[in-house]
C-alpha cells in the first residue's frame, strides 16, 4: 500500500470511529428523549386524571349551586307567606283590640249611671219562681211561658258530629277550626250544623224591618246559616259577632238541651231584669226591635238581648256590664269550667290560615 492509501484508511478509520462515538452519544441522547417522552406521557395521563376529577367536582358544585338557589328561593317564598299571614293576624287584632277599645269608651259612662232597681227587677232576679213567672207572663205573653214550662227535655240523643258546610272562601276545616274557639257543650247537644252561604244575605228580618240577615239560627233544625255578607268586605269582627251572635241563640233558654225549667226561668228572668234596666248593654239592634203586639216585641228583644250581651263576652268582654257578663258567665263555665275568654278568642283568630276578610 502506499504511504497515501495508509492515511486515507486512517483519516477514515478515525472518522469511523468518531461516527460511531457519535451514533453512540445519539443513541444515549435517543434514549434519554425515550424517557422523557415516557415521562411527559404519565404526566399527561395523571393531569387528564385530575382534569376529569375536577370538572366532576365542577359539575356537583354546578348540581348544589343550583339545588341550594332552588331552596333559597323556596324559603324566601315561605318567610314572605309566613310575614304576610303574620301582618294579616296582626291587623285582625288590633281591629279587635280598637273596637274593644271603643266599645269600652262607649261602655263605661254607661256603666257608672247610678241605677236604680226596679221592684220588677228585684222580682225578676230574687223572687220565687212563680212571682217571676207572673212577670214573666205579663211581659212576654202566655204562649210563650206556657211553651217553656211544658218543654220537656228530650232524652239525650246520641251525638252526632257537627255537620258544616260551606260554599264561601272559607273552607269547611278553617270554620270546624274556628267552631273549638267556643264552649265545648254549647257546641255539642245545641248545634247540629253550622253553613256558610254564598248568598249575600238571608231572609229579611221583621221585627226591625231595618235589613236582612247575616246570620240565622234555624230552631227546628239547630242549624246555624251565616251569609256572605258577615265575610266579604268586612272586618274579622262582623264575622265573629256574627256567628257568636247565631250560636248563642242556640243555647238560651228555649234551645238549650241541657237547661231543666228551672233554670229556663231563671236565665229568662235574669235575661228580662237586664232587657228593661236603665244600664242595659245597648245594642242598636235590639233597641230598634219594633212589633204591633208589645208582647211579641219584648220576646224578641229578651232573645236579641241575650245573643247581643253573649256574643260581646265572647269577642269583647270588656265592654260589658258585669251584670251581662255574670249571667253569661255562668251559664258557660256551669258545663265549661276551664272555658278562657281569651285562649278561645285567640284559637279563633288563628284557626283561618289567610286573612279572608280584609
Ligand atoms: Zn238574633
Amino acid at each position: 500500500m502506499s504511504e497515501d492509501l495508509r492515511f486515507e484508511n486512517l483519516a477514515l478509520q478515525e472518522a469511523l470511529q468518531q461516527t460511531y462515538s457519535r451514533n453512540q452519544a445519539l443513541r444515549e441522547k435517543l434514549h434519554e428523549d425515550a424517557d422523557s417522552i415516557q415521562d411527559a406521557r404519565s404526566e399527561q395521563r395523571r393531569l387528564k386524571g385530575m382534569l376529569m376529577g375536577m370538572s366532576t367536582i365542577a359539575a356537583i358544585a354546578t348540581a348544589l349551586t343550583l339545588h341550594y338557589n332552588e331552596r333559597t328561593q323556596k324559603a324566601d317564598i315561605k318567610i314572605q307567606e309566613l310575614q304576610d299571614a303574620n301582618e294579616q293576624k296582626t291587623d285582625a287584632l288590633s281591629t279587635l283590640a280598637r273596637r274593644a277599645q271603643r266599645y269600652q269608651k262607649e261602655a263605661l259612662p254607661m256603666s257608672k249611671n247610678s241605677h236604680v232597681v226596679s221592684a220588677e227587677e228585684k222580682q225578676l232576679l230574687i223572687g220565687s219562681f212563680e212571682e217571676r213567672v207572673a212577670i214573666l207572663r205579663s211581659r212576654l205573653g202566655n204562649d210563650y211561658i206556657d211553651a217553656i214550662l211544658e218543654q220537656t227535655n228530650k232524652p239525650p240523643s246520641a251525638e252526632t258530629p257537627l255537620v258544616i258546610e260551606s260554599d264561601s272562601e272559607v273552607s269547611t276545616s278553617e270554620l270546624r277550626e274556628y267552631i273549638k274557639g267556643f264552649p265545648t257543650e254549647w257546641i255539642k247537644l245545641n248545634i247540629k250544623k253550622i253553613r256558610i252561604h254564598k248568598e249575600e244575605f238571608g231572609s229579611v228580618n221583621t221585627y226591625t224591618r231595618t235589613g236582612r240577615a247575616a246570620g240565622e239560627f234555624a230552631i227546628a233544625s239547630d242549624s246555624i246559616n251565616i251569609y256572605s255578607s258577615a265575610i266579604k268586605g268586612k272586618y274579622r269582627i262582623t264575622f265573629d259577632q256574627t256567628v257568636a251572635h247565631e250560636i248563642a241563640h242556640g243555647n238560651d233558654w228555649v234551645n238549650n238541651e241541657k237547661l231543666n225549667v228551672q233554670e229556663r226561668i231563671t236565665l229568662l228572668a235574669k235575661i228580662a231584669a237586664r232587657v228593661w234596666s236603665r244600664d242595659r248593654f245597648v245594642s242598636s239592634y235590639v233597641e230598634s226591635i219594633n212589633h204591633k203586639d208589645p208582647k211579641t216585641a219584648n220576646v224578641r228583644q229578651c232573645e236579641e238581648y241575650f245573643a247581643e250581651v253573649a256574643s260581646a263576652y265572647f269577642n269583647c268582654p270588656d265592654v260589658l256590664n258585669y251584670k251581662d257578663f255574670q249571667i253569661i258567665h255562668e251559664l258557660v263555665t256551669k258545663r265549661d269550667p276551664n272555658f278562657n275568654i281569651e285562649e278561645a278568642k285567640r284559637a279563633r283568630v288563628y284557626s283561618f290560615s289567610t286573612n279572608r276578610f280584609l
